[in-house]
């Protein structure tokens, strides 16, 4: 089990501006941040993680914000939507809340015999809280308004839509060792028993749909977990055995990486559980310093001054 694909390790979306990111994540939606940090290739904006107490993969979401940065629109070749897992008799609870924070929401509904909420963040981002068939027994991020009786507990899948569903599903079935579970319409659903949670992945095949356009409320790219970089170089071998282009890996401080673009058009990375979030502060201080690479220690100074206040 242990050099398989453990299901999602993090994904990574588009934000607008900081402030309204940072304080909906933490606030509304009661998430903790594991990481205020810059983007390593650009270190004039944030890189925002947020996550459980830990920053445990399955759990994270980061943003990069960029001000001013425009609209994007979801379409084909892309991921385009994120499920939590919350706790049953939960989604009340985060109607209510939806409405008091003025957030875009729908109806609760049902999928593949789950009852879900879908609303969108601040930036027009698609996201669910899904109630999964199996009891999620992961311990959650609790606040003072988000209780653990609520609270969201990690990931319980991405939603991918793409023109046509099968070079992706072949990616997902012979190379990160998902199975087909059932098919709901044009809404395919693959799973990995490689772990009990962030284990789905939702393939949506809408062959009229335009590609979708990557900027502020769009997802960036989709990560999956390995448990160490020993087993994301074997990964990389079988990636470029199937004849797909692939990064080398990349230390991202926090894991490692390697990035690669499946078939269907969307950015996927394979990272590491090592070192982990606790690697420069401890874990009860996660996301309260700003946190830099060492290459852009010397301009800590600059890159203060330019970064957006977030309180
Ligand atoms: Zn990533």
């Amino acid at each position: 089990m242990a050099n398989r694909i453990l299901g999602l390790h993090h994904i990574t979306a588009i934000a607008g501006n900081a402030k309204r990111n940072f304080e909906f994540y933490t606030n509304v939606l009661g998430l903790r941040m594991v990481k205020k940090t810059v983007n390593f290739d650009d270190p004039g904006t944030y890189h925002f993680y947020f996550g459980d107490e830990t920053g445990t993969p399955g759990s994270i979401l980061t943003f990069f914000p960029w001000e001013g940065i425009g609209q994007g629109h979801t379409g084909t070749g892309m991921a385009t939507g994120i499920g939590y897992s919350v706790p049953k008799d939960s989604l009340a609870f985060w109607s209510d809340r939806f409405t008091k924070f003025n957030v875009k929401q729908d109806e609760i509904a049902e999928r593949f015999g789950e009852q879900f909420l879908h609303f969108k963040d601040p930036d027009g981002l698609d996201i669910d809280l899904v109630v999964p068939t199996n009891e999620d027994k992961r311990q959650p991020w609790k606040t003072y308004e988000v209780k653990a009786s609520v609270a969201t507990k990690g990931f319980h899948n991405i939603t991918l839509t793409l023109k046509n569903v099968t070079p992706t599903a072949t990616i997902l079935t012979d190379i990160l060792g998902y199975h087909l579970l059932k098919q709901e319409g044009n809404r395919y659903r693959f799973v990995t028993d490689a772990i009990e949670n962030a284990s789905v992945v939702d393939i949506i095949e809408a062959p009229g749909l335009s590609p979708g356009y990557n900027a502020a409320g769009t997802n960036h790219h989709v990560a999956f977990r390995v448990k160490n970089d020993t087993i994301l170089m074997d990964y990389r071998e079988k990636i470029v055995s199937k004849g797909l282009g692939i990064t080398p890996k990349i230390d991202r401080d926090y894991f490692f990486s390697l990035y690669f673009r499946e078939p269907g058009g969307v950015l996927f990375e394979l990272a590491t559980d090592n070192p982990g979030f606790a690697k420069d502060e401890p874990v009860n201080e996660l996301g309260t310093h700003l946190k830099l690479p060492k290459q852009y220690e010397p301009s800590r100074a600059e890159i203060e001054k330019v970064l957006p206040q977030l309180n």
